[in-house]
């Protein structure tokens, strides 16, 4: 058998960058490539770890001493059905490219999270949510069907239907059980470029949930900023985005938003250029700095218009992707998100611990952000009916080790509570929280999955190597 055609050592990182790793690449072109890269490193007693566009946070998409398979090489829109708003597509073809080719006919992907630059399979591999989760699920609710390459060399069609246990383990098993080389999904209906979004402001976080629980029976996507450093009578405070779809035939002129061209991000926010933003942002980044955002950020929302207003479709679901290299202001350590999920009765006592907690710590997250989720029966995801408080925390310059230990008690009270984490945001998790959250039956049942397989232990990351879903072969 040939060596591997690797491509040289290349430097990757987590989208947080508080983590690196170095190694050799390779970026098959078809899933026979794909079978071809697993034959070779099973005859070369090599591991290899999937990685789309690197866009998780963490240590999910690296692969410290094995190769990096790479899928930006299967990029092509293989079918997209106008009239059903289905489409068939390579892994490596992003929610760009995906929401580009659909808009025009009037189809928006159901699910989209938070940056357009992830790629459908790494949207699959970990069944991203977007902030309509609590209405539509996750990627995983829109995907019909998939082909899935193992190492051990077989090429299976998966689906709620055929290899049903498959499917249900590979959305949501980060990669774990072989290479998405195909994927097909349902998208959704609009009828124009852009929605009817409202803002409303909490003064604190029991008004947040009021709020969540109140428009949640209508509204099409809900979302949250939290402003973490507020304390006292305005701990959680915050506001609630609220945005509904237009009918058919409401919205006249937002026909021809539908051009893709009309979607681009605005050049300005808040009267400041984009390309501005990150080095405002610099000079703000400290504990006061973000203390002073985010108060003028709350007294805008809660003294500013109220009014509702039309936002497409790009600009609202985006937003991150409006600040370019945004991640920079957090140079030079980088930062970690921290994404705990938890049922819906516990969450707000959860998240107010770990506001009270991190602020006591002087380690308050300099961004938050709440969603409304629902469960689903993908094996190991992270959905639940609850709520995710997803936050931003910079690496202390002088170490890294006391904001893991407040993580680590953080994680504590939220696996009490019955709640899960989300491995595309994770880089702090120990191994015995990954088998509290789902629970050893769930795991052992994804290992039986994983040595059917991949019975030679090929598949493997930084990630699952550290919250040990990787356990030794006998
Ligand atoms: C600014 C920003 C905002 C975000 N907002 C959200 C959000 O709102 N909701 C949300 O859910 N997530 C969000 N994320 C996280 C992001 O959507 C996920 O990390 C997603 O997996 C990234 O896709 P990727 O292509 O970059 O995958 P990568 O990060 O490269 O890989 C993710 C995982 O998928 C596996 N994988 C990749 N391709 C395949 C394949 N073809 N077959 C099998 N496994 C594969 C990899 O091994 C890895 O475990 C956000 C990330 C950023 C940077």
């Amino acid at each position: 058998m040939r060596p591997l055609a690797l491509s040289p050592r290349r430097v990757m990182d987590g989208f947080g960058f508080a983590v690196r790793g170095v190694s050799p690449t390779v970026r098959p072109r078809s899933a026979e490539e794909v079978a071809e890269v697993y034959a070779r490193a099973t005859a070369e007693g090599l591991t290899v770890g999937m990685r789309g566009n690197g866009r998780s946070y963490g240590d999910a998409a690296l692969n410290r001493g094995g190769i990096v398979l790479d899928t930006l090489g299967l990029d092509r829109v293989l079918s997209f059905d106008a009239a059903a708003g289905i489409a068939e597509v390579e892994p490596g073809v992003t929610i760009e490219g995906l929401w580009r080719h659909a808009l025009p006919l009037g189809w928006w992907p159901s699910v989209v999270p938070g940056t357009m630059l992830a790629t459908m399979g790494g949207c699959a591999a970990m069944n991203v949510h977007g902030k309509n989760h609590f209405h539509v699920g996750g990627t995983g609710d829109s995907i019909l069907d998939a082909d899935l390459v193992t190492p051990g060399g077989e090429t299976l069609r998966v689906s709620r239907d055929e290899n049903a246990d498959l499917f249900h383990a590979a959305i949501a098993g980060f990669g774990m059980l072989g290479t998405l080389t195909r994927i097909k999904l349902k998208l959704k209906r609009i009828h124009s470029g852009r929605m009817k979004v409202r803002q409303v402001p909490a003064r604190n976080l029991a008004e947040q949930f009021e709020i969540f629980e109140r428009e949640a029976p209508t509204a099409d996507y809900l979302v949250s900023w939290v402003d973490c450093i507020a304390s006292g009578a305005a701990l959680g405070r915050g506001q609630v985005h609220v945005a509904h779809y237009f009918g058919e035939g409401e919205d006249k002129d937002g026909a021809r938003l539908l051009d893709p061209n009309r979607q681009d991000l605005p050049p300005h926010i808040l009267g400041v250029p984009r390309a501005l933003v990150p080095k405002i942002l610099r000079l703000f980044n400290n504990r006061h700095g973000m203390g002073l955002l985010n108060l003028g950020k709350y007294l805008s929302a809660r003294f500013g218009p109220r009014s509702e207003y039309l936002q497409g479709h790009v600009a609202f679901a985006f937003l991150l992707d409006y600040v370019p290299n945004f991640r920079s202001t957090y140079e030079p350590a980088g930062f970690i998100q921290y994404q705990p999920f938890v049922p819906k009765e516990a969450a707000p006592y959860v998240f107010g611990e770990i506001l009270k907690r991190t602020q006591a710590a002087g380690m308050p997250s300099f961004l938050g952000v709440m969603k409304r989720h629902r469960p689903d029966d993908f094996l190991l995801s992270h959905a639940l009916d609850g709520y995710s408080f997803a936050m931003d925390y910079p690496v202390p310059r002088a170490g890294r080790e006391p904001l893991w230990k407040l993580t680590g008690e953080l994680s504590d009270i939220v696996l009490d509570a019955g709640g899960r984490f989300y491995p595309a945001k994770d880089l702090t998790l120990r191994p015995s929280d990954f088998r509290r959250a789902w629970g050893q039956e769930r795991v052992s049942r994804f290992q039986a999955l994983r040595r059917q397989v991949d019975p030679a232990g090929v598949l493997s990351t930084d990630w699952a190597r550290r919250v040990g879903v990787d356990e030794p072969r006998d």
